[in-house]
């Protein structure tokens, strides 16, 4: 079993945060396992502008605020990458078993930062009603699609939700000559950021339906519409308020949570928001979007270096 001081999970801008923060309070002995070919995490996808406003002053795309990351990493050797190293299990005495292209491994770290980040509700999770067509979307899988595999996945979409997911990809099928039929929001505000709003929806005049659901699903092979009512403020359908919108594409766009299954599988709790970053076992920390859905990447980040600092801190009350 290899044997580390520190060992960071998941190189999305969380971990790589973590981990360069960590070396900057003097952890020499870093392992920095990546489930993915690629450092940057779900920044990679993410080309719209609006990320690093806070921390570089500055407006960049996913991958400019990813690469400055990636840049600093790659000029610190002691912080040794693993890519292609899916962590499958973590245990009470801190060792970490990982898959990689043909082996398994375990290493034992005198403390680990959980930087796993976050996944989106499904369908299932939101109990929407009728068959199961294809051309029914998370909406980060149909940016993943459309930005990274050059997939436009559908013409005529229905949105449900509008944070700032939703509301990024209504304008990003529209550029790409899709037509966005509707964005449905069952609450009477959108989550997203006032500027998603302005410059997702209002300046594309797309159709943005508060305080409406969506019922049903209709289709057999692709989807063909889908049945959408208003509803009151408790969220209960109104009568007679039921009607149609022809669509081949429904992106579910509800939300996110936190990917936390190898803590819990370790029956290792998450501190409340007061402890930042903190786990029931000393020594072992959570930060990003896999300690709490984080709306900027900016906040993550200085988390994130935080969550470093404590490791460090921590390995050096042990050799102390
Ligand atoms: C569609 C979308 C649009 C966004 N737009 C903006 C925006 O405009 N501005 C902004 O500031 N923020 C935006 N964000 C938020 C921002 O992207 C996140 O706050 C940030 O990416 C969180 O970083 P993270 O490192 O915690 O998670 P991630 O970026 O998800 O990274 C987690 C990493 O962990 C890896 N991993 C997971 N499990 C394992 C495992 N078991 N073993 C090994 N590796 C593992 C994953 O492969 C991934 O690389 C957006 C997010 C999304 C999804």
């Amino acid at each position: 079993m290899i044997k580390r001081d520190l060992v960071v999970v998941g190189a999305g801008p969380a971990g790589m945060a973590a981990a360069i923060s960590a070396y900057k309070a003097g952890v020499r002995d870093i392992l920095l396992l990546e489930r993915e070919q690629f450092l940057g995490g779900v920044l990679n996808q993410c080309i719209h502008t609006g990320f690093g406003i806070e921390y570089f002053k500055e407006v960049l795309t996913g991958p400019e605020y990813a690469g400055r990351f990636i840049k600093e990493l790659k000029n610190l050797p002691e912080i040794n990458l693993s890519l292609r190293s899916f962590v499958i299990k973590l245990n009470c005495d801190k060792v970490l078993t990982f898959l990689k292209p043909g082996q398994m491994e375990q290493v034992k770290a005198k403390a680990i930062i959980m930087a796993t980040g976050c996944r989106e509700k499904t369908r299932e999770m939101v109990h929407i009603a009728g068959s199961r067509p294809s051309g029914i979307f998370s909406a980060g899988l149909a940016q993943k699609l459309i930005n990274i595999e050059g997939v436009l996945p559908g013409r005529e979409v229905v949105i449900v939700g509008s944070g700032d997911i939703g509301l990024i990809m209504a304008r990003r099928f529209t550029l790409e000559g899709a037509q966005v039929k509707a964005i449905i929001e069952i609450k009477d505000r959108t989550s997203g950021l006032l500027r998603n709003v302005i410059q997702c929806v209002k300046d594309y005049d797309l159709p943005l339906l508060f305080n409406h659901k969506i019922k049903r699903i209709y289709g057999n092979q692709r989807v063909k519409k889908v049945s959408l009512a208003k509803v009151d403020k408790n969220y209960n359908e109104i009568k007679d308020s039921e009607f149609f919108i022809d669509c081949d594409t429904v992106l579910i766009s509800t939300g996110l949570i936190p990917e936390n299954e190898l803590i819990e599988m370790a029956d290792i709790k998450i501190k409340s928001e007061d402890d930042l970053n903190k786990t029931s076992l000393p020594g072992v920390f959570v930060c990003g979007n896999s300690y709490k859905v984080y709306d900027l990447v900016d906040s993550a980040t200085k988390d994130s270096q935080e969550a470093g600092t404590m490791a460090a801190e921590y390995i050096r009350s042990l050799n102390a």
